[in-house]
């Protein structure tokens, strides 16, 4: 597309804002004319809102009314690239280009003037009296050059107290002055060593490291177990990236945990890398955007909304844990940040390279199919192998009621205890139990807004509704029949197993990990650090632990119930069961200590429990591939899902039906429609949902025949239409 890079103070351009406004709006260029790109501050009836400049004016205004730009913003204009990224993915994605550009700015206070701060650079002067700390200060502040930072950068890259350097500034070492707050990140040294690599290590790192002195785009699958160094694999890739001038991006889940992450990035790096994430401060985003903008931001390590950042020169594209369900953004702009990842890069000319010990099933097939390159670590780090995988029948075990612990496994942790190395127990439920039931009635405690049962959380003493966040406390007596002391638990959470734990181990020191159990990140971070030391006998745990954390003294890993993911109707029930067995048992074990894995289940012949136990990999994905190619699912077919909700569910079940009527802009692209279905979970915050499914080949142009599809109802002030393109859940 060819725009001008400049307009003159008074022409017409065309502005994109971040409000719900279906077109472009006219103004005049202010004084001083602005770029192609410029994001401004522009009037819109009383208000002033945010936008960019799109394009030259359309001129279909009266003339005489159209308003002056208010402001040019202090930041970088939208690069083309930026711009067609955006375009292309809210085509891809049906979602209207104001909420694209809302992901793109998601900064506080760009528009405001610079705010100042005080920062700290190097001084003139000696000090009186040299200390080791005071010579780490200005160690730094030589080794970056002229470069300033703010006290609590300089003082924790010195590893000193605020004190010293406030010392040093009494003395005149240290200058102190005021600067913009919105400063460069420190440098990345790309010349530091990083950790000693094993041949097929470095063979992989070599590989990728090609790949980014092709300058251009293209994909690699990095497959690696736990443990293998796919992490200081892709960290060379980043070096690479960086040595050539280029900005990295390092996405991660569940990025507030990440701290040994970042840690060991600045041990590389010798910097510490921009964090991208809901836990970092507001100022702190408004410089990480605005850097990142202007090319002074190297390094960004960030959740998945860090993907719409204003990069200057992306090369690099790292996502870790690839498989994982949270980079599908399941509110608002439904997008995958792992499809979008790809997209970005082939836009930018950008590698990506995707990094997992279980990679999702789409990424196992554009691999198959030579779309991507695909490396595999196999050898763990050192020594050490993968953990023993054995599955204890509980058909053969004697349980007492309300009792989840088997003997075998009982006796199993009681040996790691006698050896002073740690258990893991893992059960993917939050909470105490998960229904809560009357013994006199039958009545099961649901949640009054949704179609789902409360489960109790003794911990915080109510009932929680996991669906929409409701919660009361825990009643004296049954809501339906009133008798009193007849509510009784059915089921366990890892609320109730830390409580059986303790009646069974009570010489042992438990942690349980469970998000809700935490009032801050910083709470969590404490926790973890005190299991990495050896402070904890056994780890009662759900889906958090799965997650890249490293506790040496762990060699066994129980799960309490390997069949709790193998119900349900989910397309991918089957892929992340296996997923997150295999992660978690991957937890057991490091260098030289082998671990061990034991699986409680009902059906140890089940085909999932079967491949986890074989650890044939190769073999589960391509029966897995197969079954879903028969069937023409993902990602051999494709899918699109509408969830329709109302207060009224006649409204809501309406509109599908008539959505059913009128399906002639699907079946002319020969796209097979499914319901409308009350949704599994059919009613959320007190509206009524209905699903339907459309399923096409994957040649298809779904997207416009889906856009035409659902433009066909007309949409009222109750009805709400969320199209989910690949959809990830079918909740
Ligand atoms: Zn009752
Ligand atoms: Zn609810």
């Amino acid at each position: 597309m060819d725009l001008p890079s400049y307009y003159d103070p008074g022409a017409l351009v065309s502005v994109l804002t971040t409000q719900p406004i279906d077109r472009l709006l006219d103004y005049r260029a202010p004084e001083g004319g602005l770029a192609q790109g410029a994001f401004v501050q522009v009037p819109l009836g009383p208000r002033q809102v945010m936008g960019v400049v799109w394009g030259p004016g359309q001129g279909n205004y009266d003339a005489s009314k159209i308003r002056a730009v208010t402001k040019v913003l202090d930041v970088a204009p939208m690069r083309d690239e930026m711009r067609e990224f955006l375009i292309r993915a809210g085509d891809y994605t049906l979602t209207p280009m104001n909420a694209m550009l809302r992901l793109a700015t998601r900064a506080p206070g760009l528009s405001d003037p610079p705010s100042m701060q005080k920062v700290y650079r190097a001084g003139a002067e000696e000090p009186d009296r040299m200390t080791d700390a005071r010579r780490r200060v200005l160690d730094v502040l030589r080794d970056y050059g002229g470069l300033s930072f703010t006290l609590k950068e300089l003082s924790e890259m010195a590893g000193v107290s605020t004190g010293v350097v406030k010392g040093l500034v009494t003395q005149g070492a240290v200058r102190e002055e005021q600067a913009p707050r919105d400063t460069p990140y420190p440098r990345m040294d790309t010349d530091r060593h990083g950790k000693p690599l094993t041949d097929s290590q470095a063979a992989a790192a070599a590989h990728l490291e090609r790949g980014m002195r092709a300058g251009t785009y293209g994909t690699t699958l990095l497959r690696g177990v736990t443990g293998s160094g796919k992490t200081e694999v892709y960290l060379e890739a980043v070096a690479a990236c960086l040595a050539q001038g280029r900005q990295a991006l390092v996405l991660l889940p569940e990025i507030a945990l990440s701290e040994q992450f970042l840690i060991r990035v600045e041990q590389r790096f010798g910097a510490k890398p921009v964090e991208w994430h809901s836990g970092v401060t507001m100022t702190e985003r408004r410089r990480a955007w605005k850097m990142v903008g202007q090319g002074q931001a190297e390094l960004v390590i960030g959740a998945r909304s860090a993907l719409f950042l204003p990069f200057r020169d992306l090369g690099l594209i790292v996502v870790d844990e690839e498989h994982d369900t949270s980079y599908k953004q399941e509110d608002g702009a439904l997008y995958s940040a792992r499809d979008m990842s790809v997209l970005r890069a082939s836009i930018a000319g950008a590698r990506v390279v995707l990094a997992s010990a279980t990679p999702s099933l789409e990424s196992w097939a554009n691999a198959d199919a030579g779309k991507y390159d695909r490396i595999d670590l196999d050898a763990r780090f050192g020594t050490a192998v993968l953990p023993e995988m054995r599955a204890i029948d509980m058909r053969n075990e004697q349980m007492q009621p309300g009792r989840w612990i088997s003997p075998s496994l009982a006796r199993a942790v009681r040996s790691r205890m006698e050896k002073g190395e740690q258990s893991l127990l893992f059960l993917n439920r939050r909470g105490y139990a998960p229904v809560t039931l009357c013994r006199a009635c039958g009545e099961q405690i649901s949640c009054d807004h949704c179609d789902a049962s409360m489960v109790e959380h003794r911990f915080l003493k109510r009932l929680i509704c996991h669906q929409c966040g409701d919660s009361k406390p825990v009643p004296e007596a049954c809501p339906k029949c009133e008798v009193e002391g007849k509510l009784a638990p059915i089921g366990p959470g890892v609320e109730r197993l830390a409580e059986e734990v303790e009646a069974v181990f009570p010489e042992a020191r438990v942690a349980v990990l469970s998000s809700d159990l935490f009032s801050s990140a910083r709470a969590l971070k404490a926790a973890i650090a005190e299991i990495a030391e050896g402070e904890v006998d056994i780890i009662i745990g759900t889906q958090l632990v799965a997650k890249g954390h490293n506790f040496p003294k762990l060699t066994l890993v129980g799960v309490i119930d390997s069949d709790l993911g193998l119900q349900g109707s989910d397309l991918r029930a089957a892929e992340r069961t296996f997923q997150l067995m295999r992660q978690v048992a991957g937890r057991a074990g490091r260098a030289d200590i082998p671990g061990e894995a034991l699986l409680q289940t009902h059906q140890p012949e089940h085909p999932v429990i079967r491949a986890i136990l074989s650890g044939d990999e190769e073999e589960f994905w391509r029966a897995e591939a197969e079954a879903r190619r028969a069937a023409g699912m993902p990602p051999y077919g494709r899918l699109a899902a509408v969830i329709l909700s109302a207060s009224d569910p006649q409204a809501a079940f309406a509109a599908g039906q008539e959505l059913a009527r009128r399906a002639g802009p699907l079946n002319a692209v020969q796209a097979q429609v499914f319901g409308p279905a009350a949704a599994p979970i059919a009613r959320i915050r007190g509206r009524h949902r209905v699903r339907m499914l459309v399923k096409a080949d994957k040649g298809v142009a779904l997207q416009g025949a889906m856009a035409q599809w659902v433009g066909q109802l007309r949409p009222d002030k109750d009805l709400r239409v969320a199209v989910d393109i690949d959809p990830q859940s079918f909740f």
